[in-house]
């Protein structure tokens, strides 16, 4: 390759990079994607991998680009009076998240319904109370000891699924909160925060019960509570998915 060549790939490179990061930018993130050692590729320089010294030059993809939101509250404040999607024009209130920052134990929702709409927290509806049941009376904990969100931040009108470019405009917060929060498990409710956390189109019914990782965390997919409540019949295999989750609490081996 001539010196011109790799000028004008370089050139390339750098404005691809730009013009990606400036979509971020507009997109609400702050932060670039953690990617594991794993996931890197080796550096290639025409036909030589990874020569020496190339690692030195690799850019540290765990670090922040501008303000990084390093609490729930920056977080939240990034988000402000969020317009990023349609769902904006319905809301009463962006529902956030509650719970204990540093839980152990995460539970990711689809989006909120009018109930939680209306009170601006996740989950204190109908399919909220058996969800609490599961905390409370299933796993022995407090509501106020895990942390609790949904896919989407705002109603869906008349309760309707969450649409694509709505889960993919609310998915960087999601993907932060679960950083800042860093559980050492994830309880994916339903079909949206299963394949959205999994980033996979599985259904729902062949991915519940087996373990699966998001970024290193331990994830259980499961149903959503309010499946159960049209279904109640399938609450025995729920229950089978969080007594795993309370032997991985325990310390036992998944
Ligand atoms: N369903 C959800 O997915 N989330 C809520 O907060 C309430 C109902």
């Amino acid at each position: 390759m001539s010196e011109r060549d790799n000028d004008e790939e370089f050139a390339a490179i750098t404005t691809t990079l730009k013009r990606h990061l400036e979509r971020r930018q507009r997109a609400g993130l702050r932060t670039l994607p953690k990617i594991s050692p794993a996931q890197r590729k080796p550096v290639t320089f025409g036909e030589i991998a990874n020569p020496a010294g190339v690692a030195d030059l690799q850019i540290d993809t765990e670090s922040h680009v501008s303000l990084p939101a390093e609490t729930l509250e920056d977080l939240r404040a990034t988000i402000g009076d969020c317009q990023r999607c349609k769902l904006c024009a319905g809301r009463t209130n962006l529902v956030f998240g509650v719970g204990n920052p540093r839980a152990k134990l995460m539970f990711v929702g689809e989006g909120p319904g009018r109930d939680e709409d209306l009170k601006g927290e996740p989950f204190v509806g109908r399919a909220g109370q058996l969800l609490t049941d599961i905390i409370t009376k299933g796993m022995g904990l407090k509501r106020e000891d895990v942390y609790i969100c949904n896919v989407v931040k705002c109603r869906p009108p008349e309760n309707r699924n969450p649409e694509p470019d709505e889960v993919a405009a609310c998915e960087p917060f999601l993907k932060r909160q679960i950083d800042i929060v860093r559980p050492e498990i994830i309880v994916a409710l339903g079909k949206f925060a299963v394949q959205t956390l999994l980033n996979s189109k599985m259904p729902i019914s062949k991915l519940r019960g087996v373990w699966a990782s998001y970024h290193g965390i331990k994830l259980m997919p499961t149903f959503h509570p309010a499946y159960l409540l049209r279904n109640p019949a399938d609450k025995k295999l729920v229950w089978e998915d969080i007594k795993q989750v309370i032997k991985v609490m325990r310390g036992e081996n998944p």
